[in-house]
């Protein structure tokens, strides 16, 4: 499907995506958005996102994005990207009146939300399905810049197993476009700040690993948040560094988002699948990464998703 072929009467149109939004979020979002005003540029184009970190700063026209979700106006179409319905935040409010609703997205956990929904849990990322929905000679440095970034995000930089042939041959035709590709992974993917290190050394040095040492978990309270002067977005691939210690089959990190309540952040090497065992707690993913926000203290938490998991385990041995 190409994405012109569904928005072809469309004057009005709004593009968004999840709630603390990631590089694939945010390079799609954006990517699309800046699709749109060349392919349409006739079309009113509108971006609600919640507001991305600074290091995606690099991204042409980011300073667009609206973080204000209280308004009124019916669009022509409203596109969702990387998520559905539930994850909008309030952007919930603006597409549920949109006169069309497109929701495209690689989530296996997704069932689709619009009245036109691609979803194809297959691909690395919805930048990477993004492309294969455009038309390639439209396509410039800058739009090629958000789509990588999309892409090498959700795919730890083209190490993990969603990345496919066609993930590879999409970033070679966007690298051709010649951005500063060694930067942007730098400063986008790597590069820490200070605070950040220092959590993330704090949280592997009080994990503590059970079942067999197969499974590996980590907490950061909102005590320690405010110790650190941090924010969620500051927590980002703590759970990935917990999933890469040697023996791990699963690892689980959560915070603290208010009493009783906590975001779970859950990695597998594939003998688990953790996409199934958050939507049995009302969130979903992938199956070697997912999420959901689970209510009840750290212990219970962590009691619940031990059951889901040691019965997959047993099952896969
Ligand atoms: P995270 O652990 O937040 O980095 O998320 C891992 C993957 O699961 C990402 O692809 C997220 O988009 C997805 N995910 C996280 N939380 C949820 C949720 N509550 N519902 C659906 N998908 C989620
Ligand atoms: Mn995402
Ligand atoms: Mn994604």
């Amino acid at each position: 499907m190409r994405i012109i072929d569904e928005l072809k009467d469309a004057k009005t149109i709004a593009v968004g995506g999840h709630i603390r939004p990631d590089g694939d979020c945010v390079g799609s979002v954006m990517g699309l958005y800046l699709y749109l005003k060349k392919e349409m540029p006739e079309a009113e184009i509108d971006i609600y996102l919640n507001k991305p970190r600074t290091i995606f700063n690099c991204i042409a026209h980011i300073e667009n994005i609206k973080s204000d979700f209280n308004v009124n106006k019916v669009y022509d179409a409203f596109l969702v990207l990387d998520c559905s319905e539930e994850r909008l935040g309030d952007a919930a409010l603006i597409y549920r009146n949109a006169r069309k609703k497109i929701n495209i997205d690689h989530h296996i956990s997704n069932t689709g939300c619009g009245d036109v929904s691609v979803v194809e849990p297959e691909r690395s990322s919805t930048a990477e399905l993004l492309y294969d929905m455009m038309n390639p000679d439209l396509i410039d440095k800058e739009i090629a810049t958000a789509l990588y970034i999309g892409i090498i995000h959700d795919t730890g930089v083209l190490r993990y197993s969603n990345t496919s042939p066609r993930t590879l041959q999409i970033v070679a035709e966007l690298i051709k476009f010649g951005f500063d590709f060694p930067k942007i992974v730098e400063e986008t993917f790597y590069e820490r700040t200070y605070v950040q290190t220092q959590i993330m050394g704090r949280s592997v040095l009080e994990s503590i690993r059970f079942m067999e040492d197969r499974c590996i978990v980590s907490m950061v309270s909102r005590r320690m948040m405010d110790f650190y002067r941090v924010t969620p977005k500051d927590l980002d691939g703590i759970v990935n560094h917990l999933q890469s210690v040697k023996g791990v089959d699963c690892a689980i990190f959560m915070y603290e988002t208010g009493t009783l309540e906590y975001k779970v952040s859950m990695r597998s090497n594939g003998k688990v699948d953790v996409a199934s065992i958050a939507m049995k707690f009302g969130g979903g993913g992938h199956v070697r990464a997912a999420g959901c926000t689970m209510n009840g203290t750290y212990h219970d938490n962590i009691n619940n998703l031990s059951i889901e998991i040691a019965e997959q385990l047993s099952r896969a041995d």
